[in-house]
């Protein structure tokens, strides 16, 4: 689904992502795992095509990020770690403008049942964005992937600032996208939430991708690799 073959990307003199190649199949939740500064915003955006990678290649469901990138947006949802919808406006009405923005058309019973299937309470379904948590925000951006039908989801450090337990809630919900059938890359340095939440991890220093485990087998020598020294 998610196929980057030998990217880089440099700012003036500082290599941001150094020769990335990464293969992510469909139903799989990936998650790059690294310290401040390794790179993983920087990949985001060159998937998302907000920068152009200065090497390789990019391609999202068979479409290349360098040629076809209205193709790829319409297979992409991001969730960026403070999802900016509009605040004034309730989380169905955004859900309504943000998937009319896609080219469809819900009804009022749709919305709601994308908005519950992305866990959302009925009861705030009307209730101005302003007044969501962010792990209610994040919700309607779950809501928004499904009512375009991503095939892929990306996630910039979903569990910053969220509670233990809306934390447990969002990595459940992003299981459930890809039990779906959605692919998912999810970039964070908080390594408990990406074990219970991908199946596999990349570890991410100074723009390279050093290895690859799965999640449930990232030991503490992975992160001695990150993070070299700090106790975490
Ligand atoms: P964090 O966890 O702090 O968000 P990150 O892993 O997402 O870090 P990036 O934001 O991708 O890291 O940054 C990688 C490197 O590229 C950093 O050294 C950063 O300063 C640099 N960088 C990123 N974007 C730009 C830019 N637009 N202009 C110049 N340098 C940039």
């Amino acid at each position: 689904m998610l196929e980057i073959q030998g990217v880089t990307k440099k700012f003036k003199q500082q290599t941001a992502v150094d020769g990335l190649s990464l293969s992510i199949p469909e139903g799989e939740v990936f998650a790059l795992l690294g310290p401040n500064g390794a790179g993983k915003t920087t990949t985001l955006n060159l998937i998302l095509g907000f920068e152009k990678a200065d090497q390789g290649s990019i391609l999202v469901d068979g479409f290349d990020v360098a040629k076809d990138l209205g193709e790829v947006r319409k297979r992409l949802a991001f969730i960026p770690e403070n999802v900016q919808l509009y605040p004034h406006l309730s989380g169905k009405e955004n859900l309504a403008y943000f998937s009319q923005l896609a080219g469809i058309q819900y009804s009022d019973e749709q919305l709601k049942n994308l908005l519950l299937e992305a866990g959302l309470q009925e009861k705030a379904h009307d209730s101005p964005i302003s007044t969501y948590s962010k792990g209610m925000r994040q919700k309607v951006g779950v809501a928004i992937a499904y009512s375009k039908k991503a095939k892929l989801l990306l996630l910039d450090e979903p569990a910053s600032g969220l509670d233990p337990l809306s934390s447990a809630e969002l990595s459940q919900l992003v299981r459930k996208v890809a039990a779906q059938g959605a692919t998912v890359l999810m970039v964070s340095h908080d390594l408990f939430r990406v074990k219970e939440t991908a199946d596999r991890v990349g570890i991410f220093k100074n723009g390279e991708l050093k290895k690859i485990v799965k999640a449930s087998e990232v030991t503490a020598n992975d992160l001695e690799l990150i993070y070299q020294g700090i106790v975490v």
